[in-house]
């Protein structure tokens, strides 16, 4: 029998961000494999089909006992947050198959957490935008600083994702320093954490007061406004440059 593997985007968080295109690729799917956060978000949608769930950072693994049940002939699913092609696991995927690969593999584009956290803030990205993660486990700090001037200094609106975690915390406030030598202090800065979770938190602050939100965690997306970035009650907007 030929296996198939489907890398499925499971969204921000709620069921109702899940597109009916993932939905259709799980039920379809006998084989479950992710990250054991995600799998509770979809606990009603993998009941009874067998489940691979591994803990965070073991990202080689989940991608590698993926590839090796589609390999033995099942259906299966691998489950990534957010879109699987955005910092998630497609790209893992792909690597580790081989040129000649026969193994059928779908991705599934789901909602980012970009897009996810700009809809609770109004409409930050309108305009030109940049997305840069603060994680130096897989990136050179250096080449990460130096994404920012130069986003900073191209008047990107800019999103952080991997803003901080507990021992990672230099980059955070690195950030607001690197924005700063080209941008106003009086910048919107929109900041969510857990989107669309039930602990969800939403708040717009500038950028001189970036570095004081100290609750900024790894479930955290940071949207930094361009020059043209205004508040307008409690919404962010990027004028477009409609006349009105
Ligand atoms: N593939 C995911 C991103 C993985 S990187 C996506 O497309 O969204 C992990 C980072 O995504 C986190 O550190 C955080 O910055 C962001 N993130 C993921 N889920 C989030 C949520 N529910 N609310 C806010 N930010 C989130």
């Amino acid at each position: 029998m030929k296996g198939k593997l489907t890398i499925v985007s499971t969204g921000p968080g709620i069921r109702e961000h899940i597109t009916p295109a993932a939905v259709k690729a799980i039920s379809e799917c006998d084989v479950i494999v992710g990250y054991k956060t995600y799998l509770e978000f979809i606990e009603e949608l993998i009941e009874g089909k067998k489940i691979i769930s591994t803990g965070m950072r073991q990202e080689v693994d989940r991608c590698s006992a993926a590839i090796k049940e589609a390999r033995n002939g099942n259906f299966v699913s691998l489950i990534s947050g957010g879109d699987a092609g955005v910092y998630g696991l497609a790209g893992l995927v792909l690597e580790l198959l081989t040129e000649s690969e026969k193994l059928s593999v779908n991705i599934v584009p789901g909602v980012t957490s970009a897009t996810a956290c700009a809809a609770l803030l109004g409409a930050p990205l309108t305009h030109d935008f940049a997305v840069i993660s603060l994680s130096n486990l897989l990136t050179e700090s250096d080449l990460i600083k130096k994404r920012l001037r130069l986003a900073a200094e191209g008047d990107f609106v800019t999103v952080l994702y991997n803003p901080k975690s507990k021992k990672r915390t230099e980059l955070f406030f690195d950030t607001a320093k690197i924005f700063l030598k080209s941008r106003s202090p009086i910048t919107p800065v929109g900041l969510v954490r857990n989107a669309y979770r039930e602990s969800q938190s939403i708040k717009i602050t500038t950028l001189v007061e970036l570095k004081n939100e100290d609750w900024v965690d790894m479930r955290t997306t940071i949207v930094i406004g361009n020059s043209q970035t205004i508040v307008s009650g409690k919404r962010m907007i990027t004028p477009r440059g409609y006349r009105i």
